[in-house]
C-alpha cells in the first residue's frame, strides 16, 4: 500500500504511550485518514500509534547491547534501569534473599513486564481504539507482572541481560501467573473478542488447586500488598473523590438544584398527606381530587408521635443486640472501612414476636388504621427532627467524612442530600439503621394492620386473597432485603449518599406510608379476584422476583469471589480498575436486570386492586421513575469508573432495562 512503511501482520517494536519503551507488537491494520496503525501487544492490548513510534526490530538488534527495550534515540543512556524486569513489584523485591529463591535455577521462560508508564502518560501520539481523546482516557495501567502472559517476552530479556535481571525474572511465579490470567483477573481495557473472557468455573478442582496453589505462592513470596501499595489505593480513592466532586461543581447538582431540593422538602411529605387521604375515601377518582383536608390539629396525636418514637428505639435497641455477624463496609475514601452489625433479620424476627405478643395480650393494632394519617404526620415530623440534627452534626465534620453530593455550600440543598456521610453516635450508624429497619419492618406491620382492618371494615371472617397475596408478596420483599443486608452495604445509599432529609424521609415515611398503598387501598376498595387471576399475579411476582434475586445474587457472589463455582460459565470483561464486568447471565440480558424484576413485582403487586383506579398504581409508576432516574446516575458513575470498558458493556449489552424497548 502506497505510503505505509509497515504491513499487516508484520512484527515491528511499538513505543508505550507515555514512555521511551519499546515492545514487540503485531501490526493489526493501518487507519487510513488519521494513518495511525492498529497493533497489538503480546498481551493483548490493541492501541493506535503512529508511524514515528514504531520501529523494525532489526533497529534494535543492531544499534542496541544493552537497552534493547529503550527507544533507539536512547540507545548510549542507562536505560536499563527502566528495564521492565528491573522495575520492583509486588513479586519482585530485590532483597538478596530473594534472588536465591527456588525458582533461581530453572529459567524455562525469561519474562519480564513491560513496565507501563504511571497513569495520564500518554503521549499525544496515543489514541485508544475506543477514539476517545488522550488526555481523557486513564491509563489501561496494565497488570502487575504476575498477571503476564508466560509468553510475554521483553527484548530487553532476549537480547541481553544481566544475571541480575535474570533472578528477578525467573521469580515470577507462572503458575499462578497463568492461573490469575485464566481466572480472568487483568486490568486492561481492551476489545470486546479479546477481553471476553469465560469466568474461571470449567473445574472447580482446577479452581481450587490454582487457589491454593497462589496462596502458598504469595505466602512464599510474601506478595501481600506493601505499605506503599495501600498508601497508593488510599490516594486513588482521594482523587477519584475529587474528581467527583469537580464534577459534582461542574454538571451542576441533582434533583433540580437548590429550587428543586427547596420544593421536595414539602412536595414529598404533601405528596404523602395526599396519597393517603386520596386513599382513604370511599371515591378515589380524579373527580375527588383534592380530597377534603382535615383541619391542621387534628393530624397531630401526642400518642401517636409517642409509639413511633417507641417503636424507632424499640428498633434502635434490636439493632444494638450483640447478636448477628458483623462485617465490613467497603473501603472509604481514608482507606478505613466501617463495621456493620448484621442482624436486621433477626430484628425481623423479635419484631414478629412482640406483634404476637401484642395480639395475644388483646393490643388493639386496629389503632393504627384509625390514625393512620397521624402516624404518617408523626412520622414525618421524626423525619424533619432526625435531619435537622444530622445537618447540624454535619457542620463540625472533617471534610473526609462527608458525601461529595451534599456539600455544595446551599443549606436547603445540603439539608435534603445530607452532608455526613456516615453518621454514627459510638458505634450506632444511624443511616443503615434507618435503611433497613423501623420503616421495612414498619411496612409489614402497616400491612397486617391493613389485612385484620379489611376484615372489620368488610366485616369479613377472612381477608380477600388480593389482601393475603399482597401481605405475602411484600413479606417476601422485606425478609429478602433483611436475609441479604449485607449486600446492602456496597449500593449507592450506604456508600455514596450523605445522610439528610431525602433519605430520611424517605426510610422513615415514605417506604412504610406509600410501599403500603395497595393494602390500605384495598381496605375501602375490596378487589376479590379469581384463583386463575391470583394465579397469573402469583407467576408474575415469581418471574419478578427470580429476576431481580437471580440477578443480584450472581452480582454479589460476583463481586464477592469471582472464582466462585455458581458462576461456571459466565463471561466477563476486565476492567482497569482491576474489577470484571458480567456481560453474560443476568447482566448480559439487560444492564440493571435487578431492577428490571423489581418493577415487574411491583406491577403484580398493584395488579391485585385491579383496574377501577390508577393510585394502586402509584407505588409501580414511581419505582420506574425512580429506577430510571437511579439507573441514569449508576450509568454515569461506572461509566466515569470504569471508562472504555463501561462503552463496550454497554455495546455489548445494549439495553438498559427492557429489552428491546429501553
Ligand atoms: P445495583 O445493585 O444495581 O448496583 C449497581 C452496581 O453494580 C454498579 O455501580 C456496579 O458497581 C455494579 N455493576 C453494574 N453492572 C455490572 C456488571 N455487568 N457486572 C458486575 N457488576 C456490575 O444498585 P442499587 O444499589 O441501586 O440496587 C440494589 C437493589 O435495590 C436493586 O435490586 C434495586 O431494584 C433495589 N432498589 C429498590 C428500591 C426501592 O425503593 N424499592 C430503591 C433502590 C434500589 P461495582 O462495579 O462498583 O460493583
Amino acid at each position: 500500500m502506497s505510503g505505509r512503511k509497515y504491513a499487516d501482520g508484520e512484527l515491528v517494536m511499538g513505543r508505550w504511550p507515555g514512555s521511551s519503551l519499546f515492545y514487540e507488537v503485531k501490526v493489526v491494520s493501518l487507519n487510513g485518514p488519521s494513518h495511525l496503525y492498529t497493533v497489538e501487544y503480546k498481551d493483548g492490548t490493541t492501541l493506535q500509534l503512529k508511524e514515528s513510534d514504531l520501529k523494525k526490530i532489526s533497529v534494535f538488534k543492531t544499534k542496541k547491547k544493552g537497552s534493547a527495550s529503550s527507544s533507539p534515540s536512547r540507545s548510549g543512556s542507562r536505560s536499563r534501569s527502566r528495564s521492565p524486569g528491573r522495575r520492583p513489584s509486588p513479586g519482585t523485591r530485590r532483597s538478596p534473599g530473594r534472588r536465591r529463591s527456588p525458582a533461581k535455577g530453572h529459567s524455562p521462560e525469561k519474562i519480564s513486564s513491560p513496565d507501563p508508564p504511571p497513569r495520564l502518560l500518554y503521549s499525544s501520539s496515543y489514541q485508544s481504539i475506543g477514539g476517545r481523546s488522550p488526555e481523557k482516557i486513564s491509563s489501561p495501567d496494565p497488570p502487575p507482572r504476575l498477571l503476564y502472559s508466560p509468553s510475554y517476552q521483553s527484548i530487553d530479556v532476549n537480547e541481553k541481560t544481566t544475571k541480575e535481571d535474570i533472578l528477578d525474572i525467573n521469580l515470577t511465579p507462572l503458575k499462578v501467573r497463568e492461573s490469575l490470567r485464566e481466572n480472568n483477573i487483568s486490568r486492561y481495557n481492551g476489545e470486546p473478542d479479546k477481553i471476553e473472557n469465560d469466568t474461571p468455573q470449567k473445574n472447580t478442582q482446577l479452581i481450587n488447586e490454582q487457589a491454593i496453589e497462589s496462596k502458598q505462592m504469595l505466602h512464599r513470596y510474601s506478595l501481600r500488598p506493601r505499605r506503599e501499595e495501600i498508601k497508593t489505593k488510599e490516594m486513588v480513592l482521594r482523587e477519584e473523590k475529587y474528581l467527583e466532586k469537580a464534577e459534582v461543581n461542574i454538571k451542576g447538582l441533582e434533583f433540580g438544584g437548590k429550587i428543586g431540593a427547596f420544593l421536595m422538602i414539602f412536595i414529598l411529605p404533601i405528596t404523602v398527606i395526599l396519597l393517603l387521604l386520596m386513599i382513604g375515601q370511599k371515591d378515589v377518582s380524579m373527580m375527588a381530587f383534592p380530597p377534603a383536608i382535615p383541619a391542621l390539629k387534628s393530624l397531630w396525636d401526642q400518642s401517636v408521635f409517642g409509639i413511633c418514637l417507641l417503636w424507632f428505639l424499640f428498633q434502635a435497641l434490636l439493632y444494638l443486640l450483640p447478636i448477628g455477624k458483623v462485617a465490613d463496609g467497603v473501603q472509604l475514601s481514608n482507606g478505613k472501612s466501617l463495621k456493620y452489625r448484621i442482624n436486621g433479620f433477626h430484628a425481623f424476627v423479635l419484631s414478629s414476636a412482640a406483634v404476637a405478643a401484642a395480639l395475644y395480650f388483646k393490643i388493639n393494632l386496629l389503632y393504627v388504621y384509625d390514625h393512620f394519617l397521624q402516624f404518617a404526620v408523626s412520622a414525618t415530623i421524626f423525619s424533619f427532627l432526625i435531619s435537622i440534627y444530622l445537618y447540624f452534626r454535619s457542620l463540625k465534620k472533617a471534610e473526609d467524612q462527608l458525601s461529595i453530593g451534599g456539600i455544595s455550600g446551599n443549606v436547603i440543598y445540603d439539608f435534603f442530600i445530607g452532608r455526613e456521610l456516615n453518621p454514627r453516635i459510638g458505634t450506632f450508624d444511624l443511616k443503615y439503621f434507618c435503611e433497613l429497619r423501623p420503616g421495612l419492618i414498619g411496612w409489614v406491620l402497616i400491612n397486617l394492620v391493613m389485612l385484620f382492618a379489611e376484615m372489620k371494615v368488610n366485616v369479613r371472617d377472612a381477608p380477600s386473597l388480593s389482601m393475603i397475596l399482597v401481605n405475602c408478596f411484600q413479606l417476601l420483599y422485606v425478609l429478602d432485603a433483611l436475609w441479604n443486608e449485607e449486600a446492602i452495604l456496597t449500593t449507592m445509599d450506604i456508600v455514596h449518599d450523605g445522610f439528610g432529609f431525602m433519605l430520611a424521609f424517605g426510610d422513615l415515611v415514605w417506604v412504610p406510608f406509600v410501599y403500603s398503598l395497595q393494602a390500605f387501598y384495598l381496605v375501602n376498595h375490596p378487589n376479590d379476584i379469581s384463583l386463575l387471576v391470583a394465579a397469573a399475579v402469583v407467576a408474575l411476582n415469581t418471574f419478578g422476583y427470580a429476576v431481580f434475586r437471580g440477578s443480584n445474587s450472581q452480582k454479589n457472589a460476583f463481586r464477592r469471589n469471582p472464582q466462585d463455582p455458581k458462576l461456571t460459565g459466565l463471561k466477563t470483561i476486565p476492567t482497569a480498575t482491576g474489577k470484571c464486568l458480567l456481560v453474560t447471565g443476568w447482566w448480559g440480558f439487560v444492564r440493571h436486570p435487578n431492577y428490571l424484576g423489581d418493577i415487574i413485582m411491583s406491577l403484580a403487586w398493584s395488579l391485585l386492586c385491579g383496574f377501577n383506579h390508577i393510585l394502586p398504581y402509584f407505588y409501580a409508576i414511581y419505582l420506574i421513575c425512580l429506577l430510571v432516574h437511579r439507573e441514569a446516575r449508576d450509568e454515569r458513575r461506572c461509566k466515569k469508573k470504569y471508562g472504555l470498558a463501561w462503552d463496550q458493556y454497554c455495546q455489548r449489552v445494549r439495553y438498559r432495562l427492557v429489552p428491546y424497548i429501553y
